[in-house]
């Protein structure tokens, strides 16, 4: 299995160096597989469908070609998966995909833990430490590095704008000690991107450190996320013709977005045969995607603040993966594209919760808006000739492929639930007057003491600051 270059064509490497480098140094782009392995056809039609573990291991092996032998691939599976998602029915139509059930509560724990745990067998037979630097705009951080503490042999700095962040999500990612550290960088969380990108070009700092990546752009974070859309994709078709009478569905995944790395890891699952027939790409008032895909324009800009904080992207970094898979028009066929505002969110929160009993987060919460309108008549409207104003919460006007079978009521959406709702109890609160059960694991960090680092979003302070103490 080779990958190549978002920016480079002619770009060709192995599993282990695109993990290892986390980005092409050289060009600037990012990495994705040359061609999209087919998982077995007699596999995806197992009734009922396989273990989250299995669709796992199966898909991985596709990814790591002969590079991680299938006893040690096995071992990296089940050490990093002792949880499952879990595939909640809503209503008729809709599912919800649990993806919390990790040590940190929320999906990040997904793709960072086969990352740290690939990372590491990468990096068995060397001699100096792995420096790893990753920018978050919330949970990123808390899930690289709860996947990299005590690691041998790898080193973590997490980079995160101080006050921008839920005070949990502060504790969950600034309580680590000894491999891994946090800075808290005067700004926001493209300033902290652009550190980190700025660091990984810097020729000197290359030369006395090795460093990667750890957020979304590295691909061994990304490919992992695709083994859960399988998943689900596989349950819901078994469970459709029972739960809601339909049969041969389409399958819609919803998905809260910021970075997109979660929806581009949808579209890998998507190439690789898992029965999903459509996306709907979901964001808050950081609506750079929906906007691109209404108007052709892609224009990057700075982030807002939103009640969803950790989608808070205003130059997601895997539009480029994106345009590199599809053509803009063919974007436009695949998903339908969705941006909501908090007054919207708020009311989303209370409106999944008074129709279903269901608390969902903030931005779990945005794709379940997205849902709702979809299938109350929202594309409807579109094909019957309505317009959209781009500046109001909604749909972006184009018309996707599977919109018939929405209005012909032959979809089910599955919508991705990225946090545990206690994660943000006070958002919920505000919107339900009812505070979501901390889990425990949650309850444990809000006690340890806060080490985060003070630091300047200007790059010299940053490099002075790696030089002395890395
Ligand atoms: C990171 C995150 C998102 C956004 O995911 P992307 O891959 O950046 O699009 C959504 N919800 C939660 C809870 C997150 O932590």
């Amino acid at each position: 299995m080779t990958y190549t270059d978002t920016r480079d064509s002619s770009v060709c490497v192995d599993f282990k160096t695109a993990v290892m480098n986390g980005m092409n140094a050289v060009t600037g782009g990012l990495y994705i597989p040359t061609e999209y392995p087919q998982l077995d056809k007699t596999f995806l039609r197992k009734v009922p469908e396989p273990s989250f573990r299995d669709i796992a291991f199966e898909s991985a092996r596709l990814f790591c070609g002969d590079e991680i032998p299938s006893g040690d691939l096995q071992l990296i599976i089940g050490d990093a998966y002792p949880f499952s998602p879990q595939v909640v029915p809503a209503d008729q139509v809709t599912y919800i995909m649990e993806l919390f059930h990790g040590p940190t509560c929320a999906f990040k724990d997904f793709g960072a833990r086969f990352m740290a745990r690939v990372m590491s067998y990468f990096n068995r037979n060397e001699t100096t430490p792995l420096h790893i630097l990753v920018a978050t705009s919330g949970d990123t951080g808390s899930a690289v590095g709860s996947a990299f503490h005590g690691v041998p042999g790898l080193d973590v700095t997490i980079l995160y704008p101080d006050g921008k962040i839920s005070p949990l999500q502060e504790k969950q990612l600034s309580t680590f000690t000894g491999n891994v550290r946090a800075l808290k960088v005067a700004g926001t969380f493209d300033d902290c991107q652009k550190l980190v990108k700025t660091a990984f070009t810097d020729n000197e700092l290359r030369s006395k450190f090795r460093l990667s990546s750890a957020n979304s752009i590295n691909i061994s974070r990304l490919l992992p996320q695709s083994f859960y859309y399988t998943f689900a994709s596989l349950v819901v078709k078994n469970r459709m013709p029972r739960d809601s009478k339909i049969e041969n569905g389409s399958i819609i995944a919803v998905v809260p977005s910021g970075n997109f790395g979660n929806l581009t890891s949808g579209l890998i699952a998507r190439k690789m045969g898992a029965p999903i027939a459509g996306f709907v790409a979901a964001t808050n008032s950081n609506r750079t995607i929906p906007d691109w895909i209404f108007s052709g324009q892609y224009e990057p800009r700075p982030s807002v603040s939103t009640l969803s904080n950790a989608m808070d992207v205003g130059a997601p970094s895997n539009y480029e993966r994106i345009v590199s898979m599809y053509s803009l028009e063919n974007v436009r066929r695949l998903f339908a594209s969705y941006w909501l505002d908090d007054k919207g969110t708020l009311d989303a929160i209370r409106h999944c919760y008074d129709n279903t009993g269901y608390i969902i987060d903030p931005h779990g919460a945005v794709a379940w808006k997205a849902w709702s309108d979809i299938r109350r008549g929202a594309l409807a409207e579109l094909v019957n000739g309505g317009t959209r104003n781009m500046s109001e919460p909604g749909l972006t006007p184009n018309i996707p492929d599977w919109a018939p079978a929405v209005i012909n009521r032959q979809a089910v959406g599955i919508v991705l639930e990225t946090a545990h709702p206690a994660k943000f109890g006070e958002t919920v609160k505000a919107a339900i007057r009812r505070e979501p059960v901390i889990p425990d694991r949650l309850e444990k960090v809000m006690r340890l003491p806060d080490n985060a680092i003070p630091m300047s979003a200007f790059y010299p302070d940053f490099k002075d600051w790696l030089l002395a103490n890395l």
